[in-house]
């Protein structure tokens, strides 16, 4: 067995058993493997060993990778970094799930841009929840009102929200953060009942994956657990 194929069995029996510490139904946590500066035989391996969906951030890079990997018919391509809105038409083309839109303006392009294709493009609302410069998301107190627009868009569905919570804080600070994004998902719920595609709160990494399930997380974006670390830039 592969070290990453090793990895993917920790890494789903952490998930697992963070899912029934939490009191939560088995299977309610997905695993988003990240494999960002990974090459494409790393997402082989992975995918041997029963990993399915796959994280991104670089749009050159990944569109690279899926072209490589395109005899593979059930990888799930997630876009999980920073757009620019000259990339969205390929973003719209060429994934499954967008977890990182944090404007309008994003959201209507990827809407427009995915027309004709057979499912709608699934999408996150990302939110910048300790609200730091450095980081791209939109303000807890926009959700409810960006929210609203993007659910009428066609051809995308606004499944949930998105959040990367400063990780120097205390594990009491990063708790009350994960927190914070459950609450503003139950609120989106209430205020929107007719939106049954809201199912999904992406939080919590390699580090704080059972805060984040504890919390409520359905899809933990996982790198440096499965493939090891980064190589910085
Ligand atoms: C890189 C990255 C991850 C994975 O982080 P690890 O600490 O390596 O698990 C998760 N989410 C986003 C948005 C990332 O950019």
């Amino acid at each position: 067995m592969s070290s990453i194929a090793d990895n993917v069995g920790t890494v789903t029996r952490r998930i697992q058993k963070a899912t029934l510490n939490a009191g939560r139904e088995a299977g309610s946590v997905r695993l988003l493997a990240v494999s960002k500066t990974r090459p494409a035989s790393d997402i082989r391996a992975a995918h041997e060993a029963g990993q399915i969906a796959f994280g991104e951030n670089y749009l050159q890079e990944a569109l690279e990778k899926i072209d490589a990997l395109s005899d593979l018919a059930d990888l799930e391509w997630h876009f999980i970094g920073p757009i620019q809105s000259n990339k969205t038409r390929q973003i719209a083309q060429a994934f499954h799930w967008v977890h990182s839109v944090d404007r309008l303006k994003i959201a209507r392009r990827l809407s427009e841009q995915r027309e004709g294709a057979e499912t709608p493009l699934n999408i996150c609302l990302q939110v910048n929840l300790n609200e730091e410069a450095s980081k791209a998301g939109c303000l807890l107190a926009d959700v409810p009102g960006l929210a609203r627009e993007i659910l009428a868009l066609p051809n995308i569905c606004l499944r949930g929200l998105m959040a990367i919570p400063d990780p120097d804080q205390s594990e009491a600070d990063l708790k009350a953060s994960f927190q914070k994004l459950a609450d503003a998902l139950d609120n989106l719920r209430r205020d929107n009942p007719d939106a049954q595609s809201l199912d999904t709160l992406s939080m919590g990494m390699s580090g704080d994956l059972e805060i984040a399930i504890d919390a409520g997380a359905t899809w933990v974006r996982v790198g440096t657990a499965l493939f090891g670390a980064r190589a910085s830039p």
